[in-house]
């Protein structure tokens, strides 16, 4: 585990030279690296292509699979709520990670607002999140499970 660790560690570090964001991640299954993701917000004008979640959609795309069961997740930096919720979606086994969120922030990468943000009444988030009923709001799910062959996730 360590020796990951330390492998994540250099390779978010590598990737603040090659322009990107101080953050590395790797996907291991069976004692070898599956793939591996750096933080790729401002390089490829993407929000959501945080370290993980890159490691994450690529080792989907080696294993042929959207389930990463019987994987480790292994971060140099402890995963935001967005890759923490992709973790889970994903169902890896454990997370990992080096530094943590106030390791981050010293940096100026402040994830604390965001994990405080879910343990407060919706109504007073940053941004408004609104429920508007349609009233065909449900025919997707009926679509859904009408459909025999669909891939439950
Ligand atoms: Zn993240």
């Amino acid at each position: 585990m360590l020796s990951w660790l330390t492998e994540v560690v250099r390779l978010a570090e590598d990737n603040v030279a090659a322009g990107g964001g101080p953050f590395g991640a790797l996907v291991v299954r069976d004692g070898k690296v599956l793939s591996r993701g750096t933080n790729q917000v401002t390089t490829d004008l993407d929000p959501t292509a945080h370290a993980e979640v890159v490691a994450i959609r690529r080792a989907c795309q080696v294993l042929g699979d959207f389930r990463l069961t019987g994987c480790v997740l292994v971060s140099s930096c402890e995963p935001c709520p967005l890759c923490l919720a992709a973790a889970l979606w994903a169902r890896v086994d454990r997370v990992v990670y080096a530094a943590d969120r106030d390791d981050a922030a010293k940096a100026g990468f402040d994830d604390r607002r965001f994990y405080d943000v879910f343990a407060q009444p919706r109504r007073t988030w940053p941004i408004a999140v609104d429920n508007i009923r349609t009233g065909t709001e449900q025919t997707p799910f009926a679509a859904w499970e009408a459909r025999p062959d669909r891939v439950d996730y």
